[in-house]
């Protein structure tokens, strides 16, 4: 390709807020039929906020000890709790130890007990049995909430229930994406019903739920497979190998490092809208070098 093409639309792009890592990219974003999408912070703002707490201890209790084992945790539902129990008025210590499951949770120490906060299933594979939360975990995932458990030695405290809203762009960069005859398909580390509620106001038929970090490469990969190119959109650490891994990697202005460092375009405005506009920049100056 002709670098000086490449060097004015990367120019153009950056005007609107769009920086282009690689002239790779845009050579290959016409080609792509397929565009996956994470759906916590890339369909959704990523702004989750505490809905409802179903405890089977004293309720605050529960949360202080939910926000302790979170305050280190950079995770946007880590953050949503620690805010609603300083909105309660509750003290939030520091935990004494603290380690991130990336796409599953926190364990950490708390008050001398071995606290974990994350996915049902974090819990119940490391003892926790869950079975006096099952109807609430049930009845809050199908209303489409993210529910996270707590447990402190092994003993179960309860769940809380989070909610993000959809992105204002969310509905029209979906248009626009069909309209150019790409296939959306939302992948999440999000239990299956909270991602089919998101799935469902946007027209998304091709839903992933609970898949891992390295999962979401694998769904790549396998899209990849009969040489279909792919486009990723993504913002967290846990989208950091399908960006890699993606023909295309897009990583929203308002995401962590390392999704930022996979990428292969940058959106800096934060609005999914310029996903569209990216290709259509890199589809002209692709045009210009042949
Ligand atoms: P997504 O793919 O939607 O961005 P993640 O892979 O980050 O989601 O997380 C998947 C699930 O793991 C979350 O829906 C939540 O249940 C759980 N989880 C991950 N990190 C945390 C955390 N710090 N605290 C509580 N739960 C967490
Ligand atoms: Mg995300």
């Amino acid at each position: 390709a002709a670098p000086l093409a490449i060097v004015r639309a990367a120019g153009e792009a950056a005007d609107l807020g769009i920086i282009m890592r690689t002239g790779e990219a845009f050579q290959t974003f016409g080609q792509v039929r397929t565009i996956v999408l994470d759906k916590t912070g890339t369909l959704t703002e990523g702004r989750p906020g505490v809905r409802e707490i179903e405890a089977l201890v004293d309720e605050g209790g529960m949360l202080a000890t939910a926000a302790a084992a979170e305050s280190s945790s950079e995770h946007p539902l880590a953050r949503a709790i620690v805010d609603a129990a300083t909105d309660r008025g509750l003290a939030v210590t520091d935990a004494e130890s603290f380690e991130s499951v990336t796409g599953f949770g926190v364990m950490a120490r708390v008050a001398g007990r071995d606290v974990l906060v994350g996915r049902p299933g974090f819990l119940t594979e490391r003892g926790v049995n869950l079975d006096q939360l099952a109807a609430a975990i049930d009845r809050l995932e199908a209303a489409g909430r993210t529910v996270v458990a707590v447990a402190a030695d092994s003993e179960p405290l309860g769940v809380i229930a989070l909610g993000d809203e959809i992105r204002a762009d969310a509905l029209e960069a979906l248009a626009q994406m069909r309209g150019a005859g790409l296939d959306p398909v939302l992948v999440t580390g999000d239990n299956e019903r909270a991602a089919r509620h998101v799935a469902a106001q946007l027209g998304i038929e091709d839903v992933r739920a609970g898949v891992l970090p390295e999962g979401k490469a694998e769904i790549v990969r396998d899209l990849q497979a009969d040489g279909t190119r792919v486009v990723m959109v993504g913002d967290g650490i846990n989208d950091a190998p399908a960006l890699m891994q993606a023909d295309v990697g897009i990583a929203m202005g308002g995401g962590t490092d390392i999704a930022v460092e996979s990428a292969d375009i940058i959106v800096v405005r934060d609005d999914l809208r310029s996903v569209i506009t990216a290709r259509t920049i890199s589809r002209s100056s692709y045009r210009r070098t042949r």
